[in-house]
């Protein structure tokens, strides 16, 4: 054993060491399994002190450390590169649930808690995380917090940031700051916590965080829709939000294509009259009435021409499944093709627009691929995949990125950058914002050793 691994071996011991390349396997390669890297150990220290002594071991030693939770991320950000000389720090035996407080209504986890663990701590005490994703089975608290997820529910509650009220970190050079407050007012200083959610692991490692907690609604009601085109289903929100206001947690937009997919490949069958697109809708309220409310939603909705046909859920198991539709249709584009996958943030009333023009400038520059489109219409948010269908990946990202610029887009709604989208995002945001962000890393990492050539490409960096 060299050294360096006699040296974290010191600090974390057998179970918090792994050097076999068949036990590193699965660290060492992205969910989409599109960059495989080559760890040159992984670590598992199992508390903050741990992390602390690996990290000052790292700096000491100028050893590069990637971060990984549940390793769900979709951009490539918690994976190493091929160099053999990048530590993976794995955040999973920090899995402690250290508090629950249901009167302050706050949450405080280790960040290798699982998000669905921490879910179902809150509904035990009639409490909701609502921090709501398909991979919450997997992913980590600190990798929702670090990449600062979305998910459904972000219409109502917003992104994991909302949901964040103090944090533990370890920066760079292994100090520990605890911020771990559970105070929803605080403006004492800096606001300092705000630059390590959706930082993807490039100035620190967050070790624990406290959590907002929302009541529960005690009413939920889930329901599926065909619409004739975007723009009906754009008309069907504000209907929606008129009639419904806060109530609504979810406004899903699916493609007929989407649907399509899953149907073919998870067998899953759609309730709904066929339509060229569909609107799944969740609504939950404490008080009663929700259920007339939405009635009367879709009998307007139905009576403009917004919506075409519809089902509510009758029961848990129906809003089950009809969530099924939705949440499967990015494991079924996998095993229909190769896909470039974009997520892209539109101004709201554009979004019928940038459909019709993306869809235009795909099929002038890459005749044949086939677009995926479905997304979290009520954030502006659409995940615009395309089957590439043999054309190359980066010429489709920039037909549909130059779409997003003209609209006035952003390239990452809530996946974040990771290694997928460093060179589009050095392209796409200006050059005093990219000082800006040089500016930070630089003043907290200056020896470039955290993520490495995640977000900002290494060469800016030092
Ligand atoms: C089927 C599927 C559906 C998904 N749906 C959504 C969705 O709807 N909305 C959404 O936003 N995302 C979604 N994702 C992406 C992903 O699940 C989220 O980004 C999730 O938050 C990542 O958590 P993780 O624990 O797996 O993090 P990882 O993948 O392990 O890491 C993600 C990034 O965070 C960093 N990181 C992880 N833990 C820490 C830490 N403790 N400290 C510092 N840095 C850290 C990593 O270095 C990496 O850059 C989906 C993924 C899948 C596979």
């Amino acid at each position: 054993m060299s050294d360096v691994l006699a040296g974290l071996h010191a600090i974390v011991g057998n179970k918090g060491l792994l050097t076999d390349p068949a036990e590193m396997g699965a660290y060492a390669i992205d969910w989409r399994k599109l960059f495989p890297g080559k760890p040159l150990a992984v670590a598992r220290p199992s508390s903050t002190a741990e992390v602390s002594a690996v990290m000052g071991f790292c700096h000491h030693h100028g050893l590069a450390v990637v971060p990984q939770g549940g390793n769900t991320g979709m951009a490539g950000g918690a994976v190493p590169d091929t160099s053999g000389r990048e530590l993976v720090l794995s955040l999973a035996r920090m899995n402690r649930l250290r508090g629950l407080d249901p009167v302050g209504m706050t949450l405080e986890a280790e960040s290798g808690v699982v998000l669905q663990t921490a879910q179902e701590a809150a509904v035990a005490v009639n409490r909701l995380l609502p921090i709501s994703l398909a991979a919450e089975g997997s992913a980590t608290i600190g990798g929702v917090i670090s990449t600062n997820a979305g998910g459904v529910n972000v219409l109502r509650y917003g992104m994991a940031r909302s949901m964040v009220l103090g944090l533990e970190v370890v920066l760079p050079d292994g100090r520990v700051v605890d911020g771990l407050r559970q105070l929803r007012k605080d403006n004492a200083g800096y606001d300092w916590k705000q630059i390590f959610i959706g930082t993807e692991g490039t100035l620190g490692i967050v070790t624990a965080a406290v959590l907002r907690l929302m009541p529960r609604p005690t009413q939920r009601l889930t329901a599926l829709v065909s619409v004739p085109d975007p723009q009906a289903a754009l008309d069907f929100l504000v209907l929606a939000q008129d009639a419904l206001g806060d109530t609504i947690s979810a406004f899903e937009l699916i493609s007929g294509f989407s649907i399509g997919l899953v149907q073919r490949h998870f067998g899953l069958s759609c309730p709904v009259g066929a339509g060229e697109w569909y609107v799944l809708i969740e609504a939950g309220a404490t008080l009663s009435g929700l259920r007339e409310a939405v009635e009367t939603a879709f009998e307007q909705a139905l009576g403009q021409g917004c919506v075409i046909d519809g089902t509510i859920a009758e029961s848990g198991q129906q809003a089950a499944d009809l969530w099924m539709l939705r949440e499967r249709v990015t494991e079924s584009e996998a095993k229909e093709s190769k896909s470039v996958k974009h997520d892209v943030s539109i101004p709201i009333p554009s979004i019928p627009q940038f459909l019709i023009e993306a869809g235009q400038a795909l099929d002038r520059h890459a005749p044949g691929t086939r677009v995926n489109c479905f997304g979290h219409l009520g954030d502006g948010n659409l995940h615009y995949n395309i089957l590439i269908d043999g054309h190359d990946p980066h010429d489709i990202n920039r037909i549909v990125h130059d779409v997003v610029d003209r609209f006035g887009g952003s390239i990452s709604a809530e996946h974040g950058i990771g290694q997928y989208r460093v060179d589009e995002l050095a392209l796409r945001r200006s050059e005093s914002e990219q000082f800006l962000s040089r500016l930070i890393k630089t003043a907290i990492d200056p020896l470039d050793l955290m993520n490495p050539g995640k977000v900002l490409s290494r060469r800016e960096t030092r």
